[in-house]
Formats: C-alpha cells, structure tokens, sequence
C-alpha cells in the first residue's frame, strides 16, 4: 500500500538554535507557524483530492514538534486528532529532534494519537554533530530511539551526507549504527547549501567544499542499498523540490530527480558486478518488471557506461524479481 503524508511545515518552531545548514523556510517554503485554519485548508483539500484515509497520514514537519510549547502542540495534536477520529486520515506523524524525546513528551504524543516519529539524527558522530552545532549528541540518538520503540511508535531516522567533517565512511557508520536502532523508514539527505545559513558563510569564505552530484550519489545509493538491504524503507533521498529550494540553493548535490540517480546507480554497479568476470561481449541481463527505467538509466547512460567498458547489455524484465536484483542470463 502506498503510504502517503499531508505534511504542515511548522518552520524552525520549538528549535534552541539554528543548525549550520538549516533554512526551514527555504526548504520547506512555509514562512510561519500555521494557523488552524490554514491547517484546517490543507486537510480538506487533501479530503477532496480523494486522499486514501486508510494509507494518509497528517505530518507536522519542519521543525522540532516535542520542542514547541506545550499548549500549542497540544492544540495542534487535538486539532489533527479529530480528523483521525472521524476516520479521514490514518494517524499522525511527527519529526522532532532526539534531545527532545523524553517519557513525559511521548506519553503526551501517544494519547493524542500519534503514531509515528522521525527523528533528525544527521550523524552518529559526535564531531559532526558539534562541527555543525546540532547540540545534541549520538548517545541521545540511542536513548531516544530506545524510548520510541517501548512506547511502541513507528521510528523514522533522518540522516544527512557531506556535512562538514563527514566522510564517506563516518557516513557508512551512521548508517550501520542506525540500523542497530532497528528504524522503521529513513530519510537520507545529501548536505546542500541554502543561503542565509552560517553554511553559506563557511562555503564562501572557502571553508567547506560541498559534495557533488556525482560524489552524494556514488555514497547515498550504498547507503540506501544498506537500508533496504536490512529491511528499512528509504522514504526519501534528497531535497524535496518544493519550497524554495531552488531560490535558496548556493551549492551542492541538488537534483530534482536524486533518488531515481541512486537507483540508477545501484543498478549500474549490480550490472558491471555480473559481468565483471566475463569476457566483453553481448549479454542478457534480467529485472523485475517494474524496475527495467531503473536499470536502463536516465537517457540510457548505464547502457552507454556499460557499452563503454566493452559490454552489449539488453535488459529483459521477470516478474518475481524484486527491487536492485539481476540475473544474468
Ligand atoms: S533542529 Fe532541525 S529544524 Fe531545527 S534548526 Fe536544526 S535541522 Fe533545522
């Protein structure tokens, strides 16, 4: 079933400071914490635009939801409650920040409905953390994925690349230790650089190189493969191309199409995988129905890359086979 979220931007609301990259309102385009009303709008157009009540989840997103006064998120919680109580949407959804998860906070989420929580953790090492002044560390990351699993909520783990002082292997380990968190889904998002963040300001007086295109996908589509391949579902990999992204880009690996990049990649690498031992020549490679755009590559480049390296591929599709997998034949 196709899960699918109304998302209400709260942009930097409940937040103690700015992290080094942050622009809330860039990225999501929301300029203030919404009213009732609007909150109430963006519900029933979803309503009407036949959103499916059993698989739509209302989601505040864009800031740190546990963070916010108390008495506002209560009356946000209600208000979102009561359109889960008459059966038009599924449940609730919430992103927060892990030293804003605590047993009080979430006794509070869980009897207002809330079924699911995503967490910023963006690195699972602590130098990264401090370098980019997310104040919170890994440790709280582990405690407050512990709590979420024994309240019984849906985990979300939110992880970013190429953040000042990340490597492509701190990356790989955040995402090992996430994994020993047991998440439910992952959102993995290459470190793009918005105007108007202290980001901005490093990347322009020459103190951070930003990633590029090429660089985040070679990395991203190892670590989406690391979490599909352990049974958590990537829901999101890159900047959404809504909001005002491409207004507030400065530099970066920016591309509207980024997760169908990594795909593409995974399945090139798979491709040369197979052949690797083999002479050049023409082959048959096989993909599950659904994935042959996927395996052929934007504009036909993993033909072409492999066409390249001396091997004629044709790609033929078998039902059974599922997602990233090929067989030759
Ligand atoms: S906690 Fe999240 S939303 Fe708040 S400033 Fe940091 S990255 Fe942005």
């Amino acid at each position: 079933m196709k899960h699918a979220n109304v998302s209400i931007f709260i942009p930097d609301a409940g937040c103690p400071h700015r992290c080094s990259f942050c622009n809330q309102k860039t990225i999501s385009g929301a300029m203030h914490m919404p009213t009732l009303r609007e909150i109430d709008e963006a519900l029933q157009t979803a309503i009407q635009s036949g959103a499916d009540p059993k698989t739509t989840e209302i989601a505040f997103f864009g800031g740190s939801f546990t963070c916010i006064d108390r008495t506002q998120m209560k009356t946000l919680l209600q208000h979102a409650m009561a359109y889960v109580k008459t059966g038009h949407f599924s449940g609730i959804r919430i992103s927060t920040r892990p030293d804003g998860i605590d047993e009080e906070v979430l006794s509070c989420l869980q009897s207002y409905g809330v079924t699911a929580i995503e967490l910023g953790c963006q690195s699972m090492d602590d130098r990264v953390l401090r370098l980019n002044e997310r104040g919170h560390t890994a440790a709280d990351t582990v405690r407050a994925c512990r709590l979420i699993h024994d309240f019984g909520f849906s985990l979300g783990v939110q992880m970013m690349t190429g953040l000042p002082g990340d490597l492509d292997e701190t990356a790989m380990e955040t995402t090992r230790r996430l994994l020993a968190l047991r998440p439910d889904t992952a959102r993995i998002y290459p470190t793009v650089v918005l105007k108007g963040t202290r980001l901005a300001d490093w990347y322009r007086a020459g103190l951070y190189r930003a990633q590029t295109v090429e660089e985040a996908v070679a990395l991203c589509s190892r670590l989406l493969l690391l979490f599909e391949e352990n049974g958590v579902r990537v829901i999101r990999l890159g900047l959404h191309s809504g909001g005002n992204v491409e207004d507030g880009f400065l530099a970066g690996p920016y591309h509207p199409a980024f997760r169908e990049l990594c795909d593409n990649r995974i399945y090139l690498e798979r491709s040369k995988e197979l052949l690797r031992s083999l002479p050049v020549g023409d082959y048959t490679l096989c993909v599950g129905t659904a994935f042959l755009s996927q395996a052929v590559g934007q504009q036909k480049r993993n033909l072409l890359q492999l066409e390249n390296a001396g091997y004629r591929v044709r790609f033929c599709t078998v039902d059974t086979l599922k997602r990233y997998e090929l067989t030759l034949i």
